[in-house]
């Protein structure tokens, strides 16, 4: 289990991340709206500017993705939910929380899920 000092921690790590994530996501719509705006003449820089709207948009819905993933979590802790995976109820581990603190699932599950597609 973890303590209460060491899920503050996490709840301050996830709360920074959510926060960095969504200023990439503000910083790249900016981009996108200035890209989107400027006049272009030819053909290829517009077929250039659309392949890296595609990238944009497909990282930010990953983004999104995480910021919900990084909801989930922060609940999790005000429910004393935190840590444990959700397919064998065992503690997920410090270490691993610490390189992913959104995690849902102890690394021997994780393996069985990803597996599973
Ligand atoms: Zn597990």
């Amino acid at each position: 289990m973890l303590s209460d000092k060491e899920l503050q921690e996490f709840k301050t790590l996830l709360e920074e991340r959510k926060e960095q994530i969504l200023k990439n996501i503000d910083a790249s719509e900016k981009e996108m709206n200035s890209l989107k705006s400027t006049h272009v003449s030819d053909e290829a820089d517009q077929a250039t500017i659309n392949t890296d709207t595609a990238i944009d948009e497909a990282l930010n819905r990953k983004q999104l993705q995480e910021i919900k993933e990084i909801e989930y979590a922060l609940f999790k802790i005000q429910n004393k939910l935190y840590g444990i995976c959700e397919m064998c109820e065992e503690d997920i581990g410090i270490e691993r929380l610490k390189v992913k603190p959104q995690a849902k699932y102890c690394i021997v599950c994780r393996e069985i899920v990803e597996k599973r597609g």
